[in-house]
């Protein structure tokens, strides 16, 4: 073979005896390679020896200097050649992606020297490496193991050095090429015509042969993997692009607490370690959640109450005349979806208009608009409309939120057409809207509240039909707090009824 290929590039002509001097020296380092390496046995796939050899070459005319990058599989002794012009990290990186497509597969582990490029400490003592992170984000990519051979003790390593000074001797002394291409070229196919049909002094196998019959399979086939900075590349862009998409059509889907929050929920879905399914439902919850404060903000906003007061904070055993139970049933709001009625009546400070208010807050939070509003203002306000001529519009805007809450009827202003224009807002909610209504006046008393009994009798006529009328008797809880402190005498006991008509 020696002696075809000088023929074939110096035209020189020498006989067999004189080739056979000359390699004799080499044929002893074979064996000797034999020797040191049959510690390092290593099954099918198992791994794959990478390393680095320095040499000038000449290219073009001129020495130029090159890294020839040789990796060698550690069973079959096929061997995989290629030239760089440095030994930094991608020149790894692609010397070893290279080496994976053309054996077509991964092996298990990759064994090389303690390179800056790779390996950031190997304590010789304690035998632990740390490796650059490149290295081991490159080695998860490709799913192999990583391994530095001891320091000092590169012979674990045995079959890639005698590979790189093969491939120097072998594939590179002597020649010239033309260009670097012409250099890369022929280290290719010089692996597939000599390296890989050579006899291997150890094995006594052709490296090629024992590939095929043992080693192909044992590697984890590649099975489309990107390369490795192509993959960190589209990571990046991915990383880079998708979050103003992504917000983009959160916005766009008015998910803005899915937006806002999104990375803190997928780090809290990854921790719980919840599947998919599970991290949809939680950023679902995440997102009503927001909305439903923020509706709940708003239209509190909107209902216009006259102090903050909820159901917790009012006190039953200070209003015996009271059915709890009955004031829950109504803090469920059903009422109000049906567009039934709430007649509150009884005396000042019993704690009517703090009642008003807390259903009209549980009423907000069942997802009621609730607009709260005092008798004298809804009269006001009509009275004004109808003069102007725009009574339709005023009558529209009291008719629009689901509950209406009228405080205080009872203190009505000397507006002849007062009871009129009440019984129009009446009409225009029947049946459709529901109404609670505050009273210091008892129903009875509501033909001279109106001044036209008539009218009056309409009004309580759509009023009372579905209606929950809830009279207290108790009296002023203010008076009350006042003689617990001593600063009033107690009146007679009080006496309350509550009752339903339908
Ligand atoms: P009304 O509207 O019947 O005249 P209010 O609802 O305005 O009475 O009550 C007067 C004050 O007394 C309010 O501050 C209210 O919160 C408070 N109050 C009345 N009854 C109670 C009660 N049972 N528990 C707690 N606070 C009450
Ligand atoms: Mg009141």
């Amino acid at each position: 073979m020696i002696r075809q290929e000088l023929a074939a590039e110096k035209g020189i002509i020498v006989s067999l005896r004189t080739v056979e001097r000359a390699v004799q020296r080499y044929r002893q380092e074979v064996a000797a390679e034999a020797r040191a390496t049959v510690r390092f046995e290593t099954p099918p796939g198992k791994q794959l020896q990478i390393d680095f050899g320095e040499r000038l070459v000449e290219i073009g005319g001129s020495k130029v200097r090159a890294y020839l990058f040789v990796a060698t599989l550690g069973y079959s002794r096929r061997h995989h050649a290629r030239a760089f012009r440095n030994e930094r990290q991608e020149s790894w990186f692609d010397g070893l992606e290279s080496a994976f497509v053309k054996f077509g597969g991964v092996p298990e582990e990759v064994l090389f020297d303690n390179a800056r490029a790779l390996v950031v400490e190997h304590d010789a003592a304690t035998r632990t490496v740390v490796f650059n992170d490149k290295l081991t984000a490159f080695a998860k990519h490709w799913g192999f193991r990583p391994r530095a051979c001891a320091p000092y003790r590169a012979r674990t390593k045995g079959k890639t050095e005698n590979g790189v000074g093969y491939v120097k001797r072998n594939a590179v002394a002597g020649r010239t090429f033309p260009s670097w291409e012409a250099f890369e070229a022929h280290l290719e196919a010089w692996t597939w015509e000599i390296a890989d049909l050579r006899q291997h002094g150890t094995t006594g196998e052709v490296p090629i042969e024992r590939f095929r019959r043992a080693e192909a399979h044992a590697l984890k086939p590649i099975a489309g993997r990107p390369p490795f900075q192509a993959a960190r590349e589209l990571i990046r862009r991915v990383r880079a692009i998708v979050p103003d998409r992504l917000s983009d059509m959160l916005t766009r889907l008015k998910l803005t607490a899915v937006r806002d929050q999104l990375d803190g929920l997928l780090d809290e879905a990854g921790r719980q370690e919840l599947s998919l399914r599970e991290t949809l439902v939680l950023l679902c919850e995440r997102e009503i959640a927001r909305k439903d404060e923020r509706r709940v903000e708003m239209t509190l906003k909107l209902a216009r109450f006259p102090f903050v007061r909820d159901l917790s904070g009012f006190d039953f055993s200070a209003q015996p005349s009271l059915d709890p139970k009955q004031i829950r049933e109504l803090a469920s709001a059903r009422w109000i979806a049906n567009g039934e009625n709430v007649l509150l009546l009884g005396p000042p400070g019993v704690g009517k208009t703090h009642l008003a208010v807390a259903l009209g807050r549980e009423a907000i939070l069942a997802g009621h608009s609730v607009q709260f509003v005092a008798a004298t203002t809804v009269v006001a306000q009509l009275a004004k409309g109808h003069g102007e001529g725009r009574l339709e519009e005023r009558l529209a805007q009291f008719a629009k939120p689901k509950l209406l809450i009228i405080d205080e009827l009872g203190y009505l202003p000397f507006e002849p057409n007062a009871a009129h224009l009440f019984f129009q807002l009446v009409s225009r909610r029947y049946e459709r809207g529901a109404i609670l209504l505050t009273s210091n006046r008892s129903v009875g008393e509501w033909g001279s509240v109106f001044s036209d009994p008539v009218v009056a009798t309409a009004i309580l006529d759509r009023l009372l039909h579905h209606s929950h009328v809830i009279t207290i008797r108790g009296d002023s809880y203010r008076l009350k707090e006042k003689r617990r402190s001593g600063l009033l005498q107690k009146p007679a006991a009080p006496e309350a009824k509550s009752e339903k008509k339908s």
